[in-house]
């Protein structure tokens, strides 16, 4: 079969879940045995989402090949377990950056360089690029933003294009909102109506209308919305409010969502899938649930999540909101929660607000903490007084990235006296810098640019927490930082409980860091959570949940 494009765009209002969507047609078409890939255009100018701030733009996720991306491909990786890459996220900034490169470089041979048809061109291109792997069934394309701003244009320029030249093989699936109007006491279809009518202004006419909406949907409204748009009535599905997003698969999946694109793709909709074809997608399955289909496999979590109505609440020790700046880490969490029969409560503690005085009452009334990455000095101090207290009182805590620099900062200071110790991100003058930029770090190659990004392996020592808690010697997690545990401090911290318990095994830089005799005091430089799935719940969160039980 010919690879399918199935393109999603959001109509009405923004935050309607298209990310999830893109999310849940791409599981629903695994479940089915198809492999499949998920990427997102965005209309924004910023080159990547780098230098974006968490506190507007939510969390940066990293894929494995260490690009810095929008957060939707965390739920595209946790919903499907595929590995994205630089590949599967572009931004406007990003094609006219490679479009001004190519004209600088006199690419163009001394023509016009326009809107259209070269940024289209080179848009179109990048939406095919992920389908040379021959072996994709379909490749699913969100478009950020909403039908009808302006810089979505040459996106939906390219799509229309597309559609054109790939005829069957290309289906738009379009996410709108249906309000409900107390004061009528009725459900409006009139915005969806209007932003389907902008996209057939820009001669594109969508397959598939998905309505979002918190009420039941009559079959008499669907029929409405179908006459109003040209879709055939079956093709009109009904996003409803879910418990939970990862719900949304089984709701779709019963409204006949797979089928519909299935149909609307010309592929046979009966045709049994035996290959296992998702192994080849790097798609191990869960050892923690049972070994049975995808589907049942989906199901059996959702369940879990259901039932597990026990809470346990999460200290974020951190200094960005906690709705998306730590999306990857929360939901990570969440997931890992569910498979220890437990609801994850996740609590924001502003390091800003954390002093000597009151560290005992910011930081009580949870059962487990996390002391969270970031960037910049604000919160510092908060962070490592937080990390003191949590030494001391032998409470279960991750430390992740910062977090980890944080706790070695601290047990520098208190532990090993060197009350001026701290990376040398926050201070130029110490002479105590534990967090450096090392040596080492220069025979790494770094991807355009000066930060430690994307997966590295790491060797996990004998006899330690992180040993036991993966079940294996060698790993690889993802990284996004410039700063490094200083080697030169190891055997002194070492020789006084900190062990270093995870390497690169080229660089020999720490990964990983722990306190044997506390409960659970371990550090990761690298970030778990980009790496941790619905299917596959992370080795760490699980065995810090567990320690947290134990507690
Ligand atoms: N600011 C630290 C560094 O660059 C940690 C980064 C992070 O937490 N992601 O090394």
């Amino acid at each position: 079969m010919n690879t399918k494009f199935i393109f999603v765009t959001g109509g009405v209002a923004s935050s309607l879940g298209k990310g999830v969507m893109a999310s849940t047609i791409g599981r629903l078409l695994q479940n089915r045995g198809y492999k499949i890939t998920i990427q997102k255009f965005d209309p924004y100018i910023n080159v990547d989402p780098g230098t974006l701030n968490p506190n507007e733009h939510g969390e940066c996720y990293v894929t494995v090949d260490g690009y810095e991306c929008d957060l939707d491909l965390g739920h595209y990786e946790r919903f499907t377990d595929i590995k994205t890459t630089r590949w599967n996220s572009f931004t406007t900034g990003r094609i006219y950056m490679e479009v001004i490169d190519k004209e600088r470089r006199g690419e163009y041979g001394g023509k016009t360089v326009q809107v259209v048809p070269h940024i289209t061109n080179a848009i179109k291109e990048n939406m095919l690029r992920t389908s040379k792997d021959n072996s994709l069934d379909f490749v699913i394309t969100e478009i950020g933003g909403t039908v009808g701003d302006i810089e979505g244009l040459p996106f939906l320029e390219s799509i229309r294009q597309l559609k054109w030249e790939l005829g069957e093989d290309a289906i738009v699936v379009h996410l709108a909102y249906v309000p409900y109007i107390a004061a009528a006491g009725e459900l409006k279809t009139k915005p969806t109506q209007h932003s389907v009518k902008q996209l057939q202004s820009y001669g594109i006419q969508p397959d598939c209308i998905i309505l979002r909406s918190e009420h039941p949907l009559s079959m008499d409204l669907r029929r409405k919305v179908a006459g109003f748009c040209n879709v055939r009535p079956d093709c009109v599905l009904h996003s409803p409010d879910v418990s939970t997003i990862y719900e949304l698969p089984i709701k779709m999946h019963e409204d006949g969502l797979d089928e519909v694109i299935l149909k609307l793709c010309n592929v046979d909709v009966n045709e049994k899938i035996t290959s296992n074809s998702y192994a080849d997608a790097n798609q191990k399955l869960s050892t923690s649930v049972p070994s049975t289909s995808l589907t049942e496999q989906w199901k059996h979590f959702v369940d879990l999540r259901k039932t597990a109505t026990e809470e346990l609440h999460i200290g974020f020790v951190g200094k960005y909101n906690l709705q998306d700046a730590y999306k990857s880490i929360t939901e990570s969490m969440s997931i890992a929660g569910t498979y220890k029969n437990r609801k994850v409560k996740c609590h924001f503690i502003d390091s800003e607000n954390i002093t000597e005085d009151n560290v005992a009452e910011q930081l009580k009334g949870m059962q487990g903490y996390v002391i969270c990455p970031g960037f910049g000095d604000r919160g510092i101090e908060g962070k490592i007084t937080a990390a003191k207290y949590l030494r001391e009182n032998n409470l279960p805590t991750l430390g992740i990235c910062l977090g980890m620099q944080i706790m070695a900062i601290e047990f520098a200071r208190n532990v090993l006296g060197y009350s001026d110790a701290h990376s040398a991100e926050f201070s130029k003058t110490t002479k105590h810098p534990v967090i450096d930029i090392m040596e080492e770090q220069k025979n790494l190659v770094y991807v355009g640019n000066t930060m430690r990004l994307g997966g590295y392996e790491c060797e996990l020592r004998e006899d330690s927490k992180a040993r036991k808690a993966y079940g294996k010697e060698k790993i690889t997690e993802r990284h996004r930082h410039r700063y490094e545990l200083n080697s030169s401090f190891i055997d002194e911290m070492e020789l006084n409980g900190m062990i270093v318990s995870g390497k690169n095994p080229r660089s020999a830089l720490a990964e990983i860091i722990e306190l044997p005799a506390n409960h659970w005091y371990l550090g990761t430089q690298f970030h778990p959570e980009y790496s941790s799935t619905v299917l596959n719940p992370h080795p760490l969160f699980l065995a810090f949940l567990d320690a947290v039980l134990r507690k």
